[in-house]
C-alpha cells in the first residue's frame, strides 16, 4: 500500500511503523480524509445520496444539502456535515456536485446573488440529467459568473454508483476533469471524459437512453402479448434470456453499419426489412385481435411504411435509419431508388 500513497505519506506513515497495524489503518485513514479534498453535494435524493456515499466512503470531506433537510440526516451518520442553507454548502468547498431533479431546479438554487458570488473561482460538477441545450446555456451562465463547469450524464442506477461499473459521462474542460480525477474515481470505476463540448453528455445521455426505453417498452409489449395469449411470464423471462445476446448483436450491427452508410442488403446482412416486416404483421395482428394499445408499434408501422414506400423492402434493416429524420429534411433527399423493390 505504502507505494500507492504520494510524498506527504511517508512521513506520517514512517512515524507509525511501530504502533499496531490496526492503530496504523486508523491514523492512514484519518490522514488520508484530512488530506483529500472538501466536496460539497447539492441534492440528496436517490441519487445525490448515493453520490455523497461514495465520496464518504473515498474519505472525502463531505457536506450536503437538500431542500427537504431529512433526506440529507442520514448522511450525517455517515460523516457528512449538513448544510443549513445553499450558501452555506457553496462556502464549504471549492467542488461542488449538483444533483437535483432538472436544470430548472438547479437554476432555483444558483441563481441567486449571494450564491453566483461565492461560486467564483470554484468547480461546479452537473449531474442532474438534461438536454444538450440545457447543458451550454449552464456552462455561459457559469462561465459569465467565473465558476468552471463540468456537466455529466449518469449512466447507472445509485446501486452502481462507487462501484467499479459505475458509468458517468462528464464534457466540459479537459483540464477541469484531469485536475480532478480521483475524485470522480470515488463516483465510478467507468467515470469518462468524452468531450469539451458541454452538451455532449446529455446527448448521449439521451440516445443511450432512447436504446433504453426501446428496450423497456418492447417488454412491456411483449408482457401484454404473454397475458393475453396466457403465456406464463417465468416462461417469458426464460425464453428472453436465450434471446438478448442475438438483439445484442442486431443493436450493434445496426450502429456499425448505420456509421458506416452500409444500407443495401449484403453478405453479412444478418436481415434485411422484408422479413422483419412481415413478422411485425404478426405482432400488429395479435394486438388488435387483443385489443393491446397499439400507439408504439403504430410508430415502428409508420416508420417501416415510410421506408418501404420508398424502395428500401429488401434493404438491410439499418436503411430505417434514415427514415427518423424530420419530413423536410427527408423531401430533400432524392426520392424514391431507381428499381424500387417495394413490390418485393
Ligand atoms: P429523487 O430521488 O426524486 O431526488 C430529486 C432531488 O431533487 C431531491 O433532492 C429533491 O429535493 C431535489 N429537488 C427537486 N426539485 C427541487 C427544487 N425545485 N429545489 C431544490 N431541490 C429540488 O431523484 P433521483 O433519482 O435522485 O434523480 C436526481 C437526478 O439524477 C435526476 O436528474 C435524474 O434524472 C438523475 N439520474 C437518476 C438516476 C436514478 O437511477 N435514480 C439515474 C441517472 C440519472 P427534495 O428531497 O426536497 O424533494
Amino acid at each position: 500500500m505504502g507505494n500507492h500513497l504520494p510524498p506527504g505519506a511517508y512521513c506520517a506513515r514512517h512515524s507509525l511503523q511501530h504502533t499496531s497495524a490496526r492503530d496504523e489503518n486508523w491514523h492512514l485513514l484519518v490522514w488520508s480524509v484530512a488530506m483529500k479534498l472538501s466536496i460539497s453535494v447539492v441534492g440528496t435524493g436517490r441519487m445525490g445520496s448515493a453520490l455523497a456515499r461514495a465520496l464518504l466512503r473515498s474519505g472525502y470531506r463531505t457536506t450536503v444539502w437538500n431542500r427537504t433537510k431529512q433526506k440529507a440526516e442520514p448522511l450525517a451518520a455517515l460523516g457528512a456535515t449538513v448544510a443549513g442553507s445553499v450558501l452555506e454548502v457553496v462556502n464549504a468547498a471549492e467542488i461542488i456536485i449538483v444533483n437535483v431533479s432538472d436544470y430548472q431546479a438547479t437554476a432555483a438554487l444558483l441563481h441567486d446573488d449571494a450564491v453566483a458570488s461565492a461560486l467564483r473561482g470554484k468547480l461546479v460538477v452537473e449531474l442532474t440529467s438534461g438536454t444538450p441545450h440545457g447543458a451550454r446555456e449552464a456552462a455561459e451562465w457559469f462561465a459569465e459568473h467565473g465558476a468552471s463547469y463540468l456537466d455529466g450524464a449518469i449512466m447507472a442506477t445509485p446501486d452502481f454508483i462507487g462501484t467499479d461499473a459505475g458509468t458517468i459521462l462528464i464534457s466540459g474542460p479537459r483540464q477541469a476533469f484531469d485536475a480532478n480525477e480521483e475524485m470522480f474515481r470515488a463516483l465510478g470505476g467507468n467515470v469518462q471524459h468524452i468531450g469539451e463540448e458541454p452538451g455532449r453528455s446529455n446527448a448521449l445521455d439521451s440516445a443511450l437512453l432512447a436504446v433504453m426505453w426501446g428496450a423497456l417498452f418492447g417488454t412491456l409489449h411483449a408482457i401484454a402479448v404473454s397475458q393475453a395469449e396466457e403465456i406464463d411470464l417465468g416462461e417469458l423471462a426464460r425464453q428472453w434470456t436465450a434471446l438478448a445476446p442475438v438483439v445484442d448483436g442486431l443493436v450493434a450491427d445496426l450502429i456499425n453499419r448505420t456509421n458506416a452508410g452500409r444500407f443495401a442488403s449484403d453478405g453479412e446482412t444478418l436481415s434485411s426489412i422484408s422479413p422483419h416486416y412481415g413478422a411485425f404483421q404478426h405482432l400488429l395482428e395479435l394486438m388488435e385481435a387483443r385489443k393491446i394499445d397499439r400507439s408504439v408499434v403504430d410508430g415502428y408501422d409508420a416508420i417501416f411504411q415510410r421506408a418501404i414506400a420508398a424502395g428500401h423492402l429488401h434493404d438491410d434493416f439499418a436503411a430505417l435509419s434514415q427514415f427518423l429524420e424530420s419530413p423536410d429534411k427527408r423531401s430533400l433527399r432524392s426520392g424514391p431508388r431507381e428499381g424500387s423493390l417495394l413490390a418485393g
